[in-house]
């Protein structure tokens, strides 16, 4: 799994400066001098978090499963422009599996289910990746662009970096924390649950 947040320092910081403003706005205080992540920790204590919709990020996200993908996605605040296996399921058929998450010594077993999918496809070249989808696992992997706002990502990280979440999400959600320049963690911090 490989994950990189596409939105740069400087729209973050433009972005943060405006959810500030909406913030202050509230209390007609928008013309007062003010220090941004001061404000908005303030909003995060107050949980006024509608405030923080007015920031968004934006990751790629490369090598996940479909099983964790039918997971991000019950998620409804956020946007998903995800890989079309109708487009690239007979070309990946070809390509090299990492297959990291997977327990060693069973590994066999799941590269044996890639094989027969191969099998099949070679065997019936009319069927058109739209049906052969059918015969996909649950690892089968696949590459996205994630965009959610901060109070969405705030639930998304409180409930997936959670010892009861599948642990392919928890990483993803770590990994997206992770991502985030040190100066904005604050926007996140307090939803992290501690590895265990
Ligand atoms: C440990 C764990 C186990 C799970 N097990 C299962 C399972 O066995 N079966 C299963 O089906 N799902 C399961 N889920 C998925 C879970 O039910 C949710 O679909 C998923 O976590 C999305 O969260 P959400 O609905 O809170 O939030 P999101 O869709 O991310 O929405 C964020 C918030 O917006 C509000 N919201 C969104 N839509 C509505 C709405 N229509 N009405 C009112 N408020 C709304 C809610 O406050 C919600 O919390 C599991 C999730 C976890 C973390």
């Amino acid at each position: 799994m490989n994950v990189e947040l596409l939105t740069s320092p400087a729209s973050l910081s433009e972005m943060e400066e405006n959810a500030a403003l909406a913030a202050l706005t509230c209390h007609d205080n928008a013309d007062k001098e003010h220090v941004p992540a001061e404000v908005l920790m303030r909003i995060i204590k107050l949980r006024h978090e509608s405030v923080l919709e007015h920031i968004t990020l934006t990751y790629r996200v490369v090598n996940i499963t479909r099983a964790l993908l039918q997971e991000v996605s019950r998620h409804r605040h956020i946007s998903l422009s995800v890989e079309s296996t109708r487009h690239t399921l007979r070309k990946k058929l070809n390509s090299k599996f990492e297959l990291d998450f997977l327990r060693e010594g069973a590994s066999g077993e799941w590269l044996k289910a890639i094989e027969n999918i191969k099998r099949i496809a070679d065997t019936y070249p009319e069927v058109p990746n739209d049906e052969l989808k059918y015969y996909l696992p649950e690892f089968w992997p696949t590459n996205l662009i994630l965009t959610s706002n901060i109070r969405e990502l705030r639930h998304i990280l409180n409930l997936r970096t959670s010892p009861a979440a599948l642990k392919e999400f928890r990483s993803l959600a770590r990994a997206m924390f992770k991502a985030v320049p040190d100066e904005f963690k604050y926007l996140l911090k307090d939803c992290i649950h501690e590895e265990e």
